[in-house]
């Protein structure tokens, strides 16, 4: 059977599928192969990857697929037997994070990870209120959603919750102020917190990073009040900023839960969360935890390839290097192109907010959208992000060399010289 064309398949997916799916680009783009930073449609054309996340040591990577191939030939059950792939995955992995985040309990998603963070943090707490950035996304269960402003404007927020400012560095916002501000108010409305939840990278707020003692600032307010840091890695984790393994780590306090997800499989569902076993202690004797796929040896066996590829591959170094020189290049740029008012990130989670005027910093919504189309159009994928989606979101797999970089930063600046 010859394979579907692009408008075929799309008419057959939305009569089959329910209305929440969202495709990306004006004209969808069908890949049917990935290899490395690219990825090939039907014709074979390809197409450089800046911005999947999650295949972070490259689309179909060898190794891995080595490691969920073996694992499945052999056994694939669950953690109600005794198996050495999710020890040997735990206690690597724990390995590289400071020694007082000393457990790791699995899941499937990053969702089932903040999801289930929550629920330790509420149980050692005692509190319930959760402060969250004001465009924050942290997953797809009705926890999350609650807590996930950026799903659609006007959605309505759980009453324990509190919305705070992301450290936005370029219009100036104060985190610390704002953390303050809302813990007054659960204060003021009897509402015990239970945790600050933040994205390390800030990605759906607009890519940002907290100067400077800002997040132990504001962790230290929370913490007095008797609340818990969770630090949401599911997008900055596994040596994406470059500087350091974790985004967290770019500040010197240390969360009590960490969630983790996306690039932690490069593709397999697998996810988690890492935190302090007093926590986790206290959440045990109270309730047990059984997630039927997380941990399973498959997940454990293709998570560990993972790791391991990170390590020998200095990914993280390459990230901080490439991320570096493609920062460098999006400046020139911004030399030429009065569209770009700030360009900002870490390591290859680089954000570019797009203005239509410089000094009010208003924000290029549809010119943001025409340069993403515009960018699909010359065969490499980005996106948008922020409130006003007015943020080109950089955030390619960690395989990307200085000549990936070369190549987005030569059809960025036709792209935008194009709009003009
Ligand atoms: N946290 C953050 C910051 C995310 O970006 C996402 C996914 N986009 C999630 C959590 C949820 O992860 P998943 O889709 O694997 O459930």
């Amino acid at each position: 059977m010859s394979s579907p064309t692009v408008a075929q398949l799309l008419a057959r997916r939305q009569h089959a599928l329910g209305a929440s799916y969202r495709l990306f680009y004006e004209e969808p783009f069908a890949p049917v192969r990935g290899e490395g930073v690219w990825l090939y449609d039907k014709d074979n054309t390809p197409y450089l990857d800046a911005y999947n996340n999650v295949a972070s040591i490259g689309h179909c990577n060898p190794a891995v697929v080595r490691a969920i191939a073996e694992q499945s030939a052999q056994l694939n059950t669950h953690t109600r037997y005794l198996h050495p792939s999710i020890v040997d995955y735990a206690e690597d992995l724990l390995t590289e994070f400071p020694e007082s985040l000393n457990n790791l309990t699995m899941t499937c998603t990053g969702s089932e990870a903040n999801d289930l963070a929550l629920r330790v943090a509420r149980c050692n707490s005692g509190g319930t209120g959760i402060l969250v950035t004001r465009w924050a996304y942290h997953g797809v269960t009705s926890a999350l959603a609650e807590i996930s402003p950026s799903l659609a404007t006007g959605l309505p927020l759980a009453s324990h919750v509190r919305l705070i400012d992301a450290p936005d560095s370029y219009r100036r916002s104060d985190f610390v102020d704002s953390v303050k501000a809302a813990l007054q108010d659960m204060r003021n409305q009897g509402i015990k917190p239970a945790a600050l939840l933040v994205d390390s990278i800030f990605s759906s707020d607009g890519v940002f990073s907290p100067a400077d003692g800002e997040l132990a600032a504001a962790v230290q307010c929370v913490r007095e009040a008797g609340g818990l840091y969770i630090a949401d890695e599911v997008q900055p984790g596994f040596g994406r900023t470059g500087g350091q393994r974790w985004g967290f780590q770019r500040s010197a306090v240390i969360p009590d839960l960490v969630t983790l997800g996306k690039p932690m499989g490069n593709g397999h569902p697998v996810a988690g969360v890492v935190g302090r076993s007093a926590l986790f202690d206290q959440f045990g004797r109270q309730q047990r935890y059984f997630n039927t796929y997380g941990g399973n040896p498959v997940s454990c066996k293709a998570a560990h390839a993972v790791l391991r590829v990170l390590r020998e591959e200095n990914l993280q170094a390459n990230a901080r290097d490439v991320g570096d020189y493609l920062k460098q290049g999006l400046n020139a740029l911004a030399g030429r192109h009065e569209l770009i008012g700030d360009v900002r990130g870490e390591g290859l989670f680089i954000g570019v907010e797009l203005v239509e005027d410089r000094s009010a910093q208003t924000p290029a919504t549809q010119a943001t959208a025409a340069v993403v189309n515009g960018m699909r159009q010359r065969q490499v994928l980005i996106s948008a992000t922020g409130p006003d989606a007015n943020i080109l979101k950089i955030r390619p797999p960690l395989v990307f060399t200085r000549e990936h970089a070369d190549l987005l930063l030569e059809r960025l600046d036709a792209t935008l010289q194009a709009l003009r």
